[in-house]
């Protein structure tokens, strides 16, 4: 865990470095922030040993869940950049982190949004797996479907790559945290945010819409504050493949889900100033 995050912050130096900040020319496109810099974590899924999905099903290329979640998580965190937000990301390399580091790393840099990025995964199973296609955004409750279920399963995965450096949360963990009034708060807003998402990726996506769903995440479970995972698209598709793997796709993608962060973000500015102080009284954590 201190190795993860000693990592997590030479990771985060020499982004600073390598990619300086992008200042803002002139008004900002979207909606305005408040002066106070808002941070967003942006955690690429996967990663080193753990390649994640790979695909495409009948595919004559070959794609992994890995790569792609890392190029459009560095396109996100630039476009961030440009907006006037701040940006940690989890993994800038091909690299493991773990589900649990994840989220403790958004903790500690005292993150105001964590956005994890996904590529789905067909269930071998299905009558046509190679048919499935389709955008979605989870955030962070007990799955209520069969599908939701799945997809919490193939992205919790990851645990078995991982050295046991500290307890995995166990369901009682999970339950507990479900249940904390601070989570509830933010279940709210994440929720609030993934519709952002689906609405924004809505306007290009060549793949369905398939929801705003929820499902017991563990990479969301460690983060206290809104979190969402996007599952960009079906790398088992091989057209969506296609699109997900393309520097064109992959550029839509990540403007579309910066767009969502900074108008959630501004929306929240909104309520938050209309609420007034006494607001952030029902925040307090519950021991
Ligand atoms: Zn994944």
């Amino acid at each position: 865990m201190r190795l993860a995050l000693l990592l997590a912050a030479a990771i985060n130096a020499a982004m600073r470095t390598a990619t300086p900040s992008v200042a803002p020319v002139g008004p900002l496109a979207g909606p305005a922030v408040s002066k106070a810099k808002r941070l967003v974590i942006v955690d690429a899924g996967h990663g080193g040993p753990d390649n994640g999905m790979h695909g495409p099903i009948g595919g004559k290329f070959k794609i992994l869940e890995k790569d792609i979640t890392l190029s459009v998580s560095k396109r996100l965190a630039h476009t961030l950049e440009e907006r006037g937000m701040d940006v940690v990301m989890t993994r800038t390399t091909d690299t493991l982190i773990a589900l649990s580091d994840r989220g403790r790393i958004a903790n500690q840099r005292k993150g105001d949004l964590f956005i994890s990025i996904h590529v789905n995964a067909a269930n071998p199973g299905w009558k046509d797996p190679g048919g499935a296609r389709g955008f979605e955004t989870y955030f962070l409750a007990e799955a209520k479907t069969e599908d939701a279920k799945r997809v919490a399963q193939m992205e919790n995965d990851v645990v078995r790559f991982e050295t046991s450096n500290g307890p995995a949360p166990s369901d009682d963990a999970l339950g507990f945290i479900l249940n904390d009034m601070a989570q509830n708060e933010h279940l709210r807003e994440s929720s609030d945010l993934a519709e952002l998402i689906q609405e924004r990726l809505g306007k290009f996506h060549p793949g369905p819409s398939r929801g705003v769903k929820q499902a017991g995440f563990r990479v969301l479970v460690t983060a206290y504050m809104p979190a969402v995972l996007v599952e960009i698209g079906f790398g088992t598709n091989p057209a969506e493949a296609a699109y997900i793997n393309s520097a064109a796709g992959q550029e839509k993608i990540s403007n579309a889900v910066a767009d969502a962060a900074v108008a959630y973000l501004a929306r929240y500015e909104r309520r938050r100033g209309s609420a007034g102080a006494g607001a952030t009284a029902t925040v307090a954590r519950k021991q």
